[in-house]
């Protein structure tokens, strides 16, 4: 793959481009056809990496499928070219944000870095933790107490507690120091 090629993408390194594979992609549609999320995206996954191999970054930078996306990797094990869909998913969501652009769905933005603030913390998500801060983050907690669903919320929080699934202490793993040194260094 030529250096300009790349470049006119907007990507970071030839390395980068060399593992995402996209520039293999024959349309066949395998990864939209078996995607789960399509009904909620605007760009089907089939586009996305057409408009990348056409130089439009903008657009899909702009669009709500990238934070659909819910990183599954079924397209990546179903591409007949090993393109890395997923993995092209989650470059074009690094990518927005560094360029400052507001995802259309900011939940999902605030769902990610309340779980990576989770790891960060305890190398391990507290969910009882995870859950306030997303709520409260994205403007749902206001949301639901206004329309009364707040009740529902606390209702499934008691069953699971007293399933033992939501534990009202959090726990922390021994590398943690670690864990946080590797996050710090990839942002
Ligand atoms: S499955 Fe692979 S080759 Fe087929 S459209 Fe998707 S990315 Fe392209
Ligand atoms: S990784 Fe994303 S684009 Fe691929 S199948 Fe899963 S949700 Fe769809």
């Amino acid at each position: 793959m030529q250096e300009i090629v790349f470049e006119d993408r907007g990507l970071h390194s030839e390395e980068q481009a060399r593992t995402l594979n996209y520039q293999f992609c024959y349309q066949c549609r395998r990864c939209t056809n078996g995607c789960p999320l399509t009904f909620a995206m605007d760009i089907y996954p089939d586009r996305v990496i057409r408009l990348l191999n056409l130089g439009q970054l903008d657009r899909i930078l702009h669009c709500a499928t990238i934070w659909i996306c819910s990183s599954c990797k079924t397209c990546t094990t179903r591409c007949p070219n090993q393109v890395d869909i997923a993995g092209v998913m989650d470059y074009l969501k690094e990518k927005a944000i560094e360029e400052g652009i507001r995802p259309p769905e900011m939940a999902t933005l605030v769902f990610h870095e309340s779980f990576l603030k989770e790891i960060e913390k305890r190398g391990r998500v507290f969910e009882a933790g995870l859950m306030q801060r997303y709520m409260l983050l994205s403007g749902q907690l206001s949301q639901k107490i206004r329309d009364g669903s707040i009740k529902d919320d606390i209702k499934m929080g008691i069953k699971l507690f007293l399933k033992g699934r939501m534990p009202l202490l959090p726990e922390s793993i021994k590398g943690r120091k670690e864990i946080k040194h590797l996050i710090r260094k990839t942002q």
